[in-house]
């Protein structure tokens, strides 16, 4: 069988065109036309299919072990479409830390169209058991969450799931099937922001469902097709291309991250750091159960003789901005950006202190990271 690098620049075949081509071309085209009335067409209109979107969708089943992959506008637009497969009256559980617009989705969309939610700590089994009701039809998490990366083991839940008869449905944006993938777990569904590492240059929204088997490709087609919210043409290709340097992108990801704990676990500004990818740190023996790694997102604290606002203000190569997962490093403060809809007790319930930092590491030199940091310490110090 061939294996995940390959994978990446060659699947899937290319099979629709007869120039020659090594790239997928981009079809542009919104309808294609019938040999005559009521002969087979592969497409027909280019919501419903099209061939440059297919191959991206082959390409994302491929990488995930998946039976079917579907490529959406967004992230969103992708949790939409997974989640619209139930029923007024269906029951969900789903973890205590998932990304922000997923909570907003749930309590602020879903809700309101007869969706029932219980929130829970996907690590601890015997809640996620105790949270099951006679309605209940999947339960949903994220591997390593956002931005204190707590570890839940996917086989463990969907073991649990099964027993059960309900679907287990990962948001694997975190760790890319680079690092992990659910489906091999036992999960039944994968989503991701392929906004994020997938795409990997901060230049494409875009998001993806994979799906374990035909009945549920079905159900997940139905609501890509109804609902509409497709990526383009231009868009699938555009990600396509940086699918293929997923791997090479992370190992230099994960190699610098490194670099920089090692670094700030000698700084005695540095108060904690969370990262399940190296030895010691909470999470590493579950991660390490099935994942390859923990990608290029960490966070940590600073002591109180550093201002964190002033900390990231001084930052230069790290760019203070939101978003994950891309060739050039990022720095953000979870309690004033990403998660500044929690109010200040939430926060502070959900473990993210006022000076918790969240940076994702870029593949720059890690020398001029590591310089970046230490002039910001320097500048930032009170
Ligand atoms: C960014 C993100 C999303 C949402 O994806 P968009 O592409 O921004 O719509 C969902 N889940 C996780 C874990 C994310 O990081």
């Amino acid at each position: 069988m061939t294996r995940f690098d390959t994978k990446l620049v060659h699947a899937p075949a290319q099979h629709d065109n007869n120039t020659g081509a090594v790239t997928t071309p981009i079809y542009k085209a919104t309808t294609f036309a019938y040999p005559k009335i009521g002969a087979p067409v592969k497409d027909d209109y280019s919501r419903s299919g099209n061939p440059t979107r297919r191959a991206l969708e082959e390409q994302l089943a491929a990488l995930e072990e998946g039976t079917a992959g579907f490529a959406f506008s967004s992230g969103m637009a992708a949790i939409h479409a997974a989640l619209a497969i139930f029923e007024r009256g269906d029951h969900i559980i789903v973890g205590k830390q998932i990304y922000g617009g997923t909570f907003r989705l749930l309590h602020q969309f879903f809700e309101r169209w007869g969706l029932e939610i219980t929130a829970v700590d996907t690590r601890d089994l015997t809640a996620v058991e105790a949270a099951i009701q006679p309605n209940t039809k999947a339960i949903y998490f994220e591997p390593v969450t956002n931005p204190l990366l707590q570890v839940t083991v996917v086989r463990k839940v969907a073991t649990l799931a099964h027993q059960h008869h309900l679907l287990t449905i990962v948001d694997n944006t975190f760790l890319s099937p680079y690092l992990l993938q659910p489906l091999a777990q036992g999960a039944d569904i994968v989503i991701h922001s392929a906004t994020k590492y997938l795409s990997g240059h901060s230049d494409v929204s875009a998001g993806a469902v994979i799906v374990k088997n035909r009945e549920l490709a079905k159900r997940v087609y139905f609501i890509q097709n109804a609902l509409g919210s497709i990526l383009s043409p231009e868009d699938s290709n555009e990600l396509a291309r940086g699918i293929k340097t997923l791997s090479l992108r992370l190992d230099r990801q994960i190699a610098n991250v490194k670099e920089l704990i090692n670094y700030l676990r000698g700084l005695s500004v540095v108060e904690k750091i969370y990262y399940p990818g190296v030895e010691g740190q909470p999470g590493y023996q579950e991660l390490h159960q099935e994942a390859k790694g923990a990608g290029s997102v960490f966070s940590f604290e600073l002591t109180e003789r550093v201002d964190p606002v002033k900390f990231v203000n001084a930052l230069h190569l790290f760019k203070l901005a939101v978003s994950l997962g891309a060739v050039e490093s990022l720095v953000e403060l979870p309690s004033k950006m990403s998660h500044a809809e929690l109010s200040e007790e939430e926060q502070l319930a959900a473990g993210i202190k006022p000076g918790l930092i969240r940076m994702s590491v870029g593949i720059e030199d890690f020398h001029d990271q590591i310089a970046d940091i230490q002039q910001a310490i320097a500048k930032s110090r009170k």
